[in-house]
């Protein structure tokens, strides 16, 4: 009887295959990076065979770490970066084009266009979303205006969009399933999040056809079997979430109030809201967390563009550090009231400012400035972002007391204290730091009858390190407003 459960992890900077027992242990895993590439200023891509092949790799190297055949899996669960935009031939599976991740804001003039026409009420009302180029829907609209032929050839409906998700299914089928989850759609700017449906006005503004789009399903269920030739047996694909929902739930954020923070490239606060559809009035997102039978739990959600991101940049361009890891012991020798303050709006602002234009400063510097103090302004700038995150929600009527965190970044007490401190909030590190593989892969347990309903996922959810505030409240008060001055400082700059 197979018994093992397959969770890919296909994340921004690196693909993950991740093999749990019954009991949603980990038995084994495999990591590996992928590249960035960033062909013009604003724009990122990255080569869609690449994350086909890592996470092709990862998961025969999963099979072979853990001694087991193909046939012994039960069932696959696929958790992803969102938003990034794929196209290929529906005949061949040849992409067009090189992905256009997330981050990319090469469509920020037709964004700020569609804000210029009013449109922006319009988009928040029926998908939850903002005209932002961090979406879907103006990506693909530029790769059909772009790409040679693209098009017509989407008129013939000879090419199938997809986000990652989509992509990595039609791989894993062989070519036989074009399909995406409520979860992965709802990041589109193209679905109606209260119809649940593909929006034909919207398709109609962005000038996308309709033959492009993937079937939508719930986040459990069987989306396809896996080409037998790519592992030996067919192995059913039970789920689908995206990387951010799929935290919700791996940090056992079941219940409308519980929210979590994921501190990978970017910092996505999500908030359950059960099943009620908040539109923010503080320009955080109103998104799908997962559907279940038909059922919808949503959730309102803040969205950060750099956070470990911004540490890569100290490691690959300024060349300050070799490994991410050391920011810790150099953010120690410096502390919170250093004059050096970072704004990271290296591919523009996200939650509450959606400014694509605006780039990044350090202000503050003096002659003493070094790596400590670069250090230290990374790290805690992905904490004021977090307090920008936490005002906003509660804005909206929502108090987070206790955050759970998760992602990459979290390995970093430092940054985690400094967290803590600065957004005068309980953290609390689950015990593991693949919440969002674990959240895949929960669903797909649940699709098996592993599991009998979502509530199961607290019994597998521990607690590791937890952080109070120590700083004074006054103190990190004023800290904070010197972030807001620093921000409006930037914002009004015209350069
Ligand atoms: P993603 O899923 O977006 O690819 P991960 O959750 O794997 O991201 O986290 C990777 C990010 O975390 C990188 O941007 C890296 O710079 C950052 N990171 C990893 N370890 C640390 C650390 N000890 N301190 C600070 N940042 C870290």
């Amino acid at each position: 009887m197979a018994k093992y459960i397959l969770s890919i992890d296909q994340g921004t900077t690196s693909s993950r295959a991740i093999l749990y027992n019954k009991a949603l242990q980990v038995i084994a895993c495999q990591q590996q990076e992928l590249p960035l590439n960033y062909p013009k200023p604003g724009w990122v891509e990255q080569d869609p065979e690449q994350i086909w092949q890592t996470v092709y790799h990862c998961i025969i190297a999963v099979l072979h770490q853990a001694g087991i055949n193909a046939s012994d899996v039960a069932g696959i669960g696929i958790t992803n970066q969102r938003e990034t935009t794929l196209l290929w031939h529906r005949a061949t599976g040849k992409v067009l084009y090189p992905a256009i991740v997330w981050q990319d804001r090469r469509s920020s003039k037709q964004c700020q266009q569609l804000k210029d026409q009013g449109l922006d009420t319009l988009l928040q009302q029926k998908t939850g979303l903002l005209a932002d180029p961090y979406f879907s829907a103006t990506k693909l609209a530029w790769l059909l205006q772009h790409v040679a032929g693209a098009k017509q050839q989407a008129e013939n409906a000879e090419l199938c969009f997809g986000t990652v998700d989509s992509y990595l299914l039609w791989q894993l089928t062989g070519g036989k399933v074009h399909a995406t989850d409520a979860s992965n759609a709802s990041r589109t700017l193209l679905f109606n999040i209260h119809s649940q449906c593909w929006d034909d006005e919207l398709l109609k503004l962005f000038d996308i056809p309709a033959t492009l789009l993937p079937e939508v399903k719930d986040n459990a269920g069987l989306f396809g079997l896996t080409d037998s030739k790519l592992f030996g047996a067919a192995i059913p694909v039970l789920s689908m979430i995206g990387d951010q929902q799929a935290a919700l739930l791996g940090q056992a954020c079941v219940s409308a109030g519980m929210s979590k923070s994921t501190y990978g490239t970017g910092c996505f606060a999500v908030v359950n809201t059960g099943e009620n559809i908040i539109s923010s009035q503080h320009k955080l997102l109103t998104t799908v967390a997962w559907r279940l039978n038909g059922n919808c739990t949503y959730a309102l959600e803040g969205s950060i563009f750099m956070a470990g991101a911004t540490v890569q940049w100290l490691r690959d361009k300024l060349g300050v550090i070799q490994q991410a890891s050391e920011t810790e012991a150099l953010a120690e020798q410096s502390h919170y009231q250093q004059t050096e303050l970072l704004i990271p709006a290296f591919t523009g602002l996200g939650t509450p400012y959606w400014q694509p234009e605006i780039k990044a400063a350090l202000f503050g510097m003096t002659r003493d400035t070094g790596r400590a103090e670069l250090a230290a302004a990374a790290l805690c700038s992905v904490a004021y972002q977090s307090r920008d995150l936490l005002t906003a929600i509660a804005q909206d009527g929502i108090t987070v007391d206790s955050l759970r965190v998760d992602g990459g970044m979290t390995a970093n007490r430092w940054y985690l204290q400094a967290l803590s401190d600065l957004t005068q909030t309980e953290i609390t590190r689950c015990h593991t730091t693949d919440a969002t593989a674990l959240g895949a892969a929960f669903l797909a347990a649940l699709q098996l009858g592993y599991f009998s309903c979502l509530n199961n996922i607290e019994q597998i959810w521990q607690a590791g390190w937890q952080f109070q505030p120590q700083l004074p409240a006054i103190t990190a008060d004023g800290l904070y407003r010197r972030w807001q001055r620093a921000v409006v400082a930037l914002t009004t700059l015209d350069l």
